[in-house]
Order: structure tokens, then sequence, then C-alpha cells
């Protein structure tokens, strides 16, 4: 699985970087965001490194279907009833970490359409 020196997701998907997992397989990482924006925050990130979700579809898809599969389940075992799941692409719609993640939030009301 590709992994890049710099970056934060890879370092904790290395484990050198300490998280609070939550679900982990051969393909996903999945830990508690550290500044959450709901009461359950999970975020759910590929040991294959992309920069965001559709360089991951062109250059390792199985990752995508492993994160969904991943949220269903991490849902489940969290008692959520319903989730919020959000890619944030660029830095105009608010990425700040450059390794595609999926975030999981539930627990509260959400309004729509999302800020
Ligand atoms: P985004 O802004 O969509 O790129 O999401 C990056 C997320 O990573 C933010 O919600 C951060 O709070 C979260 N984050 C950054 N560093 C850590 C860390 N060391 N452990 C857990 N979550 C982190
Ligand atoms: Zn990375």
């Amino acid at each position: 699985m590709a992994q890049e020196v710099e970056c934060l997701f890879c370092k904790i998907v290395a484990g050198i970087i300490p998280v609070d997992i939550v679900y982990r397989s051969d393909e996903v990482v999945a830990f508690r965001d550290i500044t959450p924006k709901a009461p359950t925050h999970i975020l759910v990130v590929p040991t294959h490194h992309a920069e965001n979700a559709t360089e991951l579809a062109k250059i390792a898809p199985n990752s995508l279907i492993a994160m969904f599969l991943a949220a269903g389940e991490i849902a489940s075992v969290e008692g959520l009833a319903g989730y919020r799941s959000v890619f944030n692409t660029g830095t105009s719609a608010g990425q700040t970490v450059f390794h595609a993640h999926l975030h999981i939030l539930g627990g509260r009301s959400f309004s729509w359409p999302p800020g």
C-alpha cells in the first residue's frame, strides 16, 4: 500500500501518531476525530495514500468500497440510526488533510443544505 512520508494520515495508518482507533482492516483505518464536530465523529481513512476520493477511485477503487462498508459497521457499533458522511475535496471545501478520508458524523441533527 502506497504511503507518503510527510502525510499525517499515512503516519496514523503506520502507527507513528497515536489515535483512538475504532476499526481496522488491511484497506481501512478508522479513528475518532481529534476535534469532533458531532457527538460521534469518526474518520474512515484508506491505508493507500491518495490526495482525495477521486484520486483514490482512480488508483485503488476497492478502497472506496471498503470505506463505505466500514462506515456501515462503525455506525452499527456506535449505535447510530443515521449519520452524515462527508468527503471534503479541496481547500475551498474545507479539506485540510490531503489523504482521502470519509467523515462519519452522528449523534445530533443535521441541517440541509449543509453549511
Ligand atoms: P478535512 O478538514 O476534511 O481534511 O478533515 C481533516 C480532519 O482531521 C479534521 O476534522 C481534523 O480535526 C482531523 N485531524 C487532524 N489531525 C488529527 C489527529 N491527529 N487525530 C485525529 N483527527 C485529526
Ligand atoms: Zn497519506
